[in-house]
């Protein structure tokens, strides 16, 4: 499963936002999953397809699909040098796959900001710095190691990995991030194996006051923030954690109440959810059926084969074809076998990519 890591200074506010996270999966209803580790929240993702899809069928339950969430406390100024945790923490966000940084936009004389002011892009350049340093040890303990090789005619994989550390080597020396160059596929491929931390997607998360939630759109601080994301490619999103903690302990109902109260029409811990799933490269494909109507999450790309293969390896294997029709389809038809008559209904092969949104059923020897 695809993981996202949730980062940021102390006192920004991710305990309050993990959990709310955490509180929230406890209460997803039919999720077959308990989770024993205290720092991961395994959240749904909502999507109301499923939800008219299981009406649609009858089914029995609903299963959704979910994303992964990893608190990783204990960053501080100065990580990469091994301060605080360390690079206990820098190894934690290698086992990430898309980088959730809070950043603190809230204010309150209280609640002490370590760096004595709320300034959330020098927040962000502090944990940027410590991504970047932690790159730059890596790649400064290689290039000594493979350089000799590399300048030896006849080696011609040492030579090229030679030259992408050396290129990323200058770009962390210009202090931009690895996400930010222009690599190419086969560049990227070369360093895959390093894991490297710049190089992870990264969402900012905005912790904003509960009384300025409504209004933090036109707020000045949190606009330029959204353009250092634009900028950046990285998504911006915005929650009050303390608000998201209060609501992740009511049911549904409650909850709307709630919201209506506070003027805002989507949780933001379900924003972040759907952020995070895009980020991720993530996307939904269906089964339906009178027993369940289910979610599956598969990777932007993948063949019908291999979504199959999320089911079960033997769906893979013995993969025949998938009658597939388009969630779109169905709903304007009305029902399976309207989509069918109306030629929508299409039978495909091992090479079908599947899309977003596609209700498959996969034909399979067993
Ligand atoms: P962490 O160190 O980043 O995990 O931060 P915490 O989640 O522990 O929050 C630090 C303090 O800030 C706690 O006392 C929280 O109650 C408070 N806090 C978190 N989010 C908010 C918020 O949106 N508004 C206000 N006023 N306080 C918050």
């Amino acid at each position: 499963m695809l993981r996202a890591g949730i980062v940021g200074l102390p006192n920004v506010g991710k305990s309050t936002l993990f959990n709310a996270i955490t509180k929230s999966a406890a209460l997803a209803a039919n999720y077959p999953f308990a989770t024993i580790d205290p720092n991961v929240g395994v959240v749904t993702l909502k999507d109301q397809r499923l939800d008219v899809l299981a009406t649609m069928y009858k089914s029995g339950r609903i299963v959704p699909t979910t994303v992964e969430f990893i608190d990783i406390a204990g960053l501080v100024k100065g990580a990469s040098k091994g301060e605080g945790l360390g690079n206990q923490f820098l190894s934690h966000i290698r086992d990430v796959d898309t980088i959730c940084q809070v950043v603190r936009l809230f204010k309150d004389d209280n609640i002490i900001h370590v760096e004595g002011s709320v300034d959330p892009l020098r927040d962000i350049d502090i944990i940027q710095l410590e991504l970047n340093i932690a790159d730059y040890d890596t790649v400064m303990k290689r290039i000594p190691k493979i350089e000799k090789k590399a300048k030896t005619a006849g080696n011609p994989e040492e030579k090229e990995e030679f030259e992408v550390l050396s290129k990323i080597k200058q770009s962390l020396e210009d202090n931009v991030p690895i996400r930010l160059m222009d690599l190419s596929d086969n560049e990227k491929a070369i360093i895959k194996s390093y894991n490297f931390l710049s190089a992870k997607a990264m969402i900012y998360i905005a912790n904003v006051s509960e009384s300025e939630i409504r209004t933090i759109e036109s707020n000045p601080v949190y606009q330029r923030l959204v353009e250092k994301g634009q900028q950046e490619s990285a998504d911006v999103v915005y929650i009050s954690a303390q608000i998201e903690s209060e609501l992740a302990q009511l049911d549904d109902e409650e909850k709307e109440m709630f919201m209506a109260e506070l003027g805002l029409h989507e949780a933001g811990l379900d924003q972040l959810i759907r952020t995070t799933y895009h980020r991720l490269g993530l996307e939904t494909y269906f089964t339906a059926g009178p027993m369940e109507a289910r979610a599956w999450t598969f990777r932007k790309g993948m063949t019908a084969p291999q979504c199959a293969g999320i089911i079960h390896s033997d769906f893979e294997r013995g993969f025949i074809r998938a009658e597939t029709v388009a969630y779109d389809d169905l709903i304007k038809h009305g029902s399976y076998l309207a989509a069918k008559e109306a030629g929508r209904v299409r039978q495909e092969g091992k090479d079908y990519l599947v899309k977003d949104g596609d209700v498959m059923l996969f034909k399979f020897n067993v």
